[in-house]
């Protein structure tokens, strides 16, 4: 077991380790599956945020989402794509946390997710938090110990 004497970090807010909403990739809820497919393939992440016309977080779309839409009993229907829009198969059930949380909440869900989206009361999109980020941070302070 690894012992960390100092734990105060573990109550530090997560506002220092967030990827800002600029820097983040995302796609609207009205862009059609072609060009969420487009910003998945370009940008290389598995998976982005999907946000509404006021910058609030509504899912997140992934590249396994955007085959499941289009996959047909024969083969993959890639003329559907312009179609379907990226509010009809987002996935809307998504870890999020908020800007008042604390490094070990954040901590705590990044065991189960690469990564988490995070919002204000309101739902406003903040930014994202990684697991590389929070793993970095953990491993400054192991080795600071
Ligand atoms: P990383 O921590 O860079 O390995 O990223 C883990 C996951 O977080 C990626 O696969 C993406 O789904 C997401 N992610 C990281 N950075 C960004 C970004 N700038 N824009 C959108 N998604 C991101």
């Amino acid at each position: 077991m690894i012992s960390v004497n100092n734990k105060e970090f573990l109550f530090t807010p997560i506002g220092d380790y967030i990827i800002p909403a600029e820097k983040v990739a995302h796609v609207q809820l009205g862009n059609n599956a072609e060009h969420a497919l487009l910003v998945l393939t370009k940008t290389g992440y598995s998976s982005i945020p999907v946000l509404d016309a006021q910058d609030r977080l509504q899912g997140l779309l992934s590249m396994r989402t955007v085959t499941d839409s289009i996959l047909g009993l024969a083969h993959i229907e890639y003329e559907r794509l312009p179609d379907l829009k990226v509010g009809e198969i987002m996935k809307t059930d998504i870890p999020r946390i908020l800007t008042t949380d604390r490094f070990q909440r954040g901590l705590d869900m990044l065991i189960d997710y690469p990564f988490l989206c995070v919002v204000e009361e309101d739902g406003t999109f903040v930014g994202i938090l990684t697991r590389r980020v929070i793993l970095k941070e953990l491993k400054k302070y192991i080795y600071s110990a």
